[in-house]
């Protein structure tokens, strides 16, 4: 039988919040049932974790226990005809591409890492570029089977009318531990990408680029100078692409160099951040098409290990908001003209809208809208002072936070943001918690 260890050096993404927790690493799905049981007596109960791409503390559980499901990590069963893959809940979504790409099939739905499990995919019911065609993750799970505290194991799909599925999707790990994920894989007939990059002067031209692209796109994405201002407010450049139907199903994973150490808290500063924002904008000044490989395009991030270690040693906030169609050009200036007057941008500005694709989920982050993503550097309480002057214009529009982007949302922004909190609280399991849910629930 293996124990919990008691653990102090546990960090998510984005590496602000220290914990204590006591960590169990299962390898084997027997293995599992005991810890539960024994994870969700701690006073702080149990919490199950993937490779904790999380940045803030969705995927922490302080003072409790944590079950790490990566070594559970195993492929159940894989039909080449219908794309239907099942597997353990801790297998990452790069070993799932070394096995579907080459049978012609990709992920259905990526976020901006392929390092990332099936289960902490489903848990957050992530997104990626094709929201606006494919809509979440979740739309493409089958089947979950999740083991409860109360020893009793389920299997729920996605016509599940008990409500846990869509509970389980985008729940936080918190309806149980899931164990085994059913998916199904989209066809691709090339592993290439036909991609274009097209420099825009403004937010205005952003809103019409993306328009005019979702209806031919698969993949669509803006990267935005966040410290421009006037009337370059919102310059940037769209990028869309769809995938190639000429080349080979080739598996390339970029895996570069790595940042071994916490990069001191000066080098990301107000100017060497317009110094990089602004050769951005002028190395891609013109529009470009190209054929890519699938790895460069959908996780240029994969290709330096441990780039959060760029942001020093007292880490970084990420900010995901999304805001509906109707107030999202405004709001994105407000947010960008506060940003750029605290001088606290970010390298990573993202841009997308997302469709009208509903998401499963009772607690699925995406809406139609539209959606920013940004890092700031942790600098303390002037940090904290801009985070709540964004809250403000995200709520003032009727927009919502992402939970696994965020170390510091507030409990009453996450309860107007959700409005089917209380549904989703009928289907948790009473053995499992977040420092997050915590928070949330003060
Ligand atoms: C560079 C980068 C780019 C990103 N881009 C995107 C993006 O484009 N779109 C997007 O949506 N997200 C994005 N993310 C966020 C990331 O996709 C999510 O946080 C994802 O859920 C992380 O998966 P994980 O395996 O690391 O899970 P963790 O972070 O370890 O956990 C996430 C949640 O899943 C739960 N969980 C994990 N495994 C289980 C299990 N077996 N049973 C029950 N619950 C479980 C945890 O309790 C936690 O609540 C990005 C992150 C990074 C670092």
């Amino acid at each position: 039988m293996i124990d919990f260890i008691p653990r102090s050096d546990i960090l998510s993404w984005g590496r602000t919040p220290r914990t204590q927790m006591r960590v169990a690493n299962p390898m084997f799905r027997d293995e599992l049932s005991g810890l539960v049981e024994s994870g969700s007596r701690e006073p702080n109960r149990l919490l199950a974790t993937g490779l904790r791409r999380s940045y803030g503390d969705s995927c922490l559980n302080d003072g409790g226990a944590m079950a790490d499901m990566t070594g559970l990590d195993r492929f159940v069963s894989f039909d080449r005809t219908s794309g239907i893959l099942q597997a353990e809940a801790g297998v990452s979504f790069a070993e799932v591409l070394k096995l579907a790409i080459p049978a012609g099939y990709f992920l259905p739905v990526t976020p901006g890492t392929k390092f990332v499990t099936l289960g902490g995919a489903v848990a957050n019911d992530v997104h990626g570029k094709n929201h606006h065609r494919a809509g979440t993750i979740g739309r493409w799970v089958r089947s979950i089977d999740l083991t409860r505290s109360d020893g009793t194991e389920r299997t729920v799909n996605r016509d599940d009318p008990t409500g846990l599925f869509a509970a389980t999707v985008g729940g936080l790990g918190l309806t149980g531990v899931m164990t085994h994920v059913t998916l199904e894989l989209m066809p691709i007939t090339s592993s290439n990408m036909l991609a274009e990059s097209v420099p825009f002067g403004n937010l205005g031209e952003f809103f019409a680029l993306a328009a005019e692209s979702e209806a031919t796109y698969d993949y669509t994405v803006a990267w935005i100078d966040c410290l421009a201002n006037g009337r370059t407010l919102g310059r940037g450049v769209f990028s869309r692409a769809c995938h190639s139907k000429d080349g080979e199903l080739c598996v390339k994973s970029g895996v570069g160099p790595s940042i071994p150490i916490d990069v001191p808290g000066f080098f990301l500063n107000r100017l060497s951040l317009s110094a990089f924002n602004e050769m951005y904008y002028r190395f891609s000044g013109r529009r470009r098409q190209m054929t890519t490989t699938y790895d460069p395009f959908f996780y240029p991030l994969d290709a330096i290990g441990g780039w959060n270690k760029l942001y020093g040693g007292r880490g970084f906030y990420q900010y995901q908001s999304v805001v509906p169609p109707g107030a999202a050009e405004a709001a994105t200036a407000e947010m960008l003209r506060a940003i750029s007057h605290a001088g606290q941008g970010s390298f990573l500005a993202v841009l997308k809208t997302f469709g009208e694709v509903p998401s499963p989920g009772l607690l699925s982050f995406p809406m139609r809208g539209t959606t920013l993503a940004l890092d700031f550097a942790n600098r303390g309480q002037s940090t904290i002072s801009l985070l709540d002057k964004l809250d403000a214009i995200v709520r003032e529009a009727g927009g919502r936070l992402y939970p696994a982007k965020d170390g510091r949302l507030p409990a009453a922004m996450f309860k107007a943001g959700y409005p089917a909190l209380d549904q989703f609280r009928a289907h948790m399991d009473p053995g499992m918690s977040s420092t997050f849910w915590r928070r949330m629930n003060q």
